[in-house]
């Protein structure tokens, strides 16, 4: 099947939220023919962010969508992967990465600014047509008609509406009828963020970390520290997870540099010292939520989808938010290059749903499974575990189940050889709907009576 569909007939395609499983459902429907108008309610994409990791399941979709040679000079590729024990920082595990990770996926493993991610994505978005408005936050959704209102009160109505607004979404609440799935459900730690510049850093050992990619990761009990390069090597990014102390209602919030370096102050000597270089910090509650009946809208007319943290927050002990909500958009919008009426969409949006979310919410199992083998505090368990870990650290390949999950020889190709594409063409291919019934033939052109911009 070739990498390029454009559907039979042009839909009209809104998507709510400028985030990363926005962006990749516009590039995506786009790329399969069909009008495309994101609404965001910021007045730009966003100014800050810090490192996200990008691993080959994404990476695969984002060669294949041609984004600008910037983005992939930006990139750092971790040569090696290491997780060290948080007193004293011995090494538990080494694993070559860049290399392996490339030969068994075809695809890199890499770390991007958040920043310099989302322009890109915005910027392709841009030149396959895709149309933005920006400072308009979308305050309901009739999810029978497919119209959505603004804040200002203007409506819009589209063949499809794609809910992509994010972990606190109202599209979610809207559409939730019963309060307990909606209810955020804190995982009892946060995260302090923050990325230093590699001219803010005299530390020779500390610029040859920086200069020298790796993926490292410090088991503590109740805690862990994920530490890579960014931008070509030339800034370091540090997630530092640890029990939540924020209140109840408070999600995001300024950080003490003091406290963090407090909390870590017994940690390995070359993590303190990064943390000494910090100068500012943001602490972040995280979250995730029950699992949703539904991903789509329960209707035969069905015209409402979720992708990304809206309909599955996934907590990043795993690292795979992001993955998965370019995964979803990427299944998304390749599904919808194979309708050929309107009458399909709802055909396609079960579809979808079925196809993503087991495995969506599989993801997030898992990654909440994960913060259990990190965070073991100091006894037996993890000792076991810690000998687990070193009498395998030179074995070219692991023996399964690998408690790191990352390594685990059935874990890691479950989680980075998911071939978004290659799903949807074989689950299109198994799919009657696709051919084209002879009563709907001349429903193609029916206009939405839509004004979508040109
Ligand atoms: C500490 C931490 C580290 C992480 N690291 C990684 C990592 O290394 N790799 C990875 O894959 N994932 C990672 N993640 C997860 C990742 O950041 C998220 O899963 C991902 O950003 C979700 O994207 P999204 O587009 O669904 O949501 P968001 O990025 O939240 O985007 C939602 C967008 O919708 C907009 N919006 C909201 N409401 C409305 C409205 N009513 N109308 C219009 N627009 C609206 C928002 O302004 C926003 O732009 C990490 C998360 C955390 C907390």
């Amino acid at each position: 099947m070739s990498e390029l569909l454009t559907s039979a007939v042009c839909l009209d395609v809104i998507v709510i939220g400028a985030g990363i499983s926005g962006l990749a459902t516009a590039i995506e429907t786009a790329l399969s023919g069909h009008n495309v108008i994101v609404f965001e309610a910021e007045e730009g994409l966003h100014k800050i962010g810090n490192g996200m990791q990008i691993t080959p399941n994404a990476s695969l979709i984002l060669q294949r969508w041609g984004l600008s040679d910037n983005l992939w000079a930006s990139a750092a590729e971790p040569t090696s992967f290491t997780i060290r024990r948080y007193s004293g920082g011995a090494l538990a595990v080494e694993e070559d990465w860049k290399n392996k990770i490339q030969a068994r996926y075809g695809a890199p493993f890499i770390e991007l600014h958040r920043i310099d991610f989302q322009k890109a994505l915005y910027e392709r978005a841009k030149e396959l047509g895709v149309q933005f408005r920006f400072g308009e936050k979308i305050s309901r959704v009739d999810f029978e008609t497919g119209e959505i209102t603004s804040q200002f009160g203007t409506s819009t109505r589209g063949d499809l509406v794609v809910a992509a607004d994010g972990l606190w979404s109202l599209c979610r609440a809207q559409f939730l009828s019963r309060d307990f799935e909606g209810v955020p459900r804190p995982t009892g730690d946060l995260a302090y963020r923050l990325t230093i510049k590699l001219d803010r850093i005299q530390d020779l050992e500390l610029r040859e970390w920086v200069n020298n990619p790796k993926f490292n990761i410090w088991m503590g009990p109740k805690s862990h520290v994920v530490g890579y390069s960014l931008r070509r090597g030339t800034e370091f990014n540090l997630i530092l997870i640890t029990p939540d102390d924020l209140p109840s209602d408070a999600s995001r919030q300024a950080g003490s540099v003091e406290e963090l370096r407090a909390l870590f102050k017994n940690w390995d000597p070359i993590l303190t010292k990064f943390i000494e270089l910090a100068s500012s910090v943001k602490k972040w509650k995280l979250i995730h939520r029950k699992e949703m009946r539904r991903w789509i809208h329960d209707s035969p007319n069905s015209k409402v989808a979720f992708v990304g943290d809206c309909c599955h927050p996934v907590p990043p002990y795993l690292g795979q938010g992001a993955n998965s909500s370019i995964e979803d958009g990427t299944v998304l919008g390749r599904l919808l290059g194979h309708v050929q009426t309107k009458e399909q969409i709802s055909q396609v949006l079960g579809l979808y749903e079925q196809l993503r979310k087991p495995r969506g919410e599989a993801v997030t199992k898992a990654s909440l499974e994960q913060r259990d083998v990190l965070h073991m505090i100091d006894g037996p368990k993890q000792r076991v575990r810690d000998e687990l870990l070193l009498s395998q650290v030179d074995k070219e390949a692991k023996e399964a189940p690998f408690p790191i999950r990352m390594l685990c020889p059935q874990a890691q190709p479950w989680l980075f050889g998911y071939d978004a594409y290659a799903e949807v063409d074989k689950a299109v291919s198994e799919c009657p709907f696709i051919i084209p019934r002879e009563e709907d033939s001349d429903l193609g052109d029916e206009d939405s009576g839509i004004a979508f911009e040109n």
